[in-house]
């Protein structure tokens, strides 16, 4: 047994404690919060200079691209990015395990304790099958062309089998807005079932997805168009948002919404990536629209990121909202918990087992539990 107290608790299910003390079993188990150090009678007492709060959650990752670090140009935009996540299979099978592998150790040294993972491929599932961290899966689909449909996901079915069969939680999700045709949204549709929990999508990472629906012209227009995709993909869809409705209106994690406005902001949860969002297009979303409990976290990739690190995450959000240190951990820990259904993760609660992390003033990081 554990008695772990600093000079604040921070439970995220209730208000900050003073001086509060938090009782884990060996397990990690939350067994007690106390109001007062005075209640704790025991020699036990670890006494700590700083605020606990629960473990990470990073609530959109590609871990598969670690390799990528570095690979992309700074500032360049979303098409350009895109190019240079073209070369992701340029790499030796053993140079990308080796990145997984270290990225995933970042992570659990940055006190993250679960991850909603973005995944094209297997290349992960060894390294998650070691079950350090929780994952949700999210095997992603994308195909501009009606005619690939099919064969599109009968792939992305067989890949969702291979997690599954493995233990782990994985579901079909469409990529974005912009690369994914009303058929093909259809079939994404369809293979959600009751094993399901949520899907995401990459949502206005880019000012040129807005031109595009709104006013069929613009960059991602004429790329299309050149790339050969099916009309469809603009056609009927007036807004990013259309795409929900052909979803279904399942519980959706949106990312990024860097373009998002407040009058299209629905229920759904969203995720911001802030330092991705500066690396790749320069920008970032206005803060002040979003509902604070639907808002979460995510390092996306190191393609895009030159860390993955949920702390310096909120650095970036603290400087640029009205968010309070509370509410800045919900996001960083209740908040994608919720999203990602890790019912056991995210606060203080007696019977969760969430981690346990000790920060100094937004800047430092050590896990304790
Ligand atoms: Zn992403």
């Amino acid at each position: 047994m554990r008695f772990l107290t600093a000079n604040y608790l921070y439970p995220l299910n209730i208000s900050p404690i003073k001086e509060g003390v938090l009782q884990l079993s060996d397990t990690g188990e939350v067994i007690n919060i106390f109001e007062n150090r005075n209640d704790v009678f025991t020699e036990k007492l670890e006494i700590f200079d700083g605020i606990l709060c629960p473990g990470f959650v990073n609530a959109h990752c590609h871990l598969e691209l670690s390799h990528l670090l570095g690979k992309a140009e700074k500032g360049k935009g979303l098409l350009d990015f895109i190019g240079a996540i073209q070369q992701r299979n340029s790499y030796s099978a053993i140079e990308k395990q080796i990145a997984i592998n270290k990225a995933e150790q970042q992570m659990i040294t940055n006190g993250i304790v679960a991850v909603g993972d973005i995944c094209n491929t297997t290349d992960t599932l060894s390294q998650k099958q070691k079950r350090n961290l929780k994952y949700y899966n999210f095997i992603e689909v994308f195909g501009v062309e009606d005619d690939l449909v099919k064969q599109i996901i009968s792939v992305a079915k067989y890949l969702r089998n291979q997690f599954r069969k493995a233990g782990q939680k994985a579901t079909i999700s469409p990529h974005a807005p912009y690369s994914v045709p009303p058929k093909l949204m259809e079939e994404i549709k369809n293979s959600f079932s009751t094993e399901d929990e949520l899907m995401t999508i990459h949502m206005q990472e880019t000012k040129h997805e807005n031109d595009l629906f709104e006013y069929k012209r613009g960059s991602f227009y004429n790329w299309l168009k050149e790339i050969n995709a099916s009309p469809e993909v603009w056609n009927y869809r007036t807004k990013s948002n259309s795409v929900l409705e052909e979803l279904g209106n399942k519980k959706m994690l949106l990312v990024h919404n860097t373009f998002a406005k407040k009058k299209n902001v629905t229920e759904n949860y969203y995720c911001t990536c802030p330092k991705a969002n500066l690396y790749i297009e320069n920008a970032l979303p206005d803060y002040s629209i979003f509902d604070a409990d639907k808002l979460c976290v995510g390092t996306d990739s190191l393609a895009s990121n030159n860390s993955l690190s949920i702390l310096e995450e909120l650095n970036i959000i603290q400087e640029n909202s009205n968010f309070d240190l509370n509410t800045l951990l919900k996001i960083a820990c209740k908040n994608g918990a919720e999203a990602l259904g890790f019912e056991k993760l995210g606060t203080f609660e007696k019977g969760k087992i969430p981690g346990v992390n000790l920060i100094f003033d937004l800047n430092e990081l050590k896990v304790i539990a």
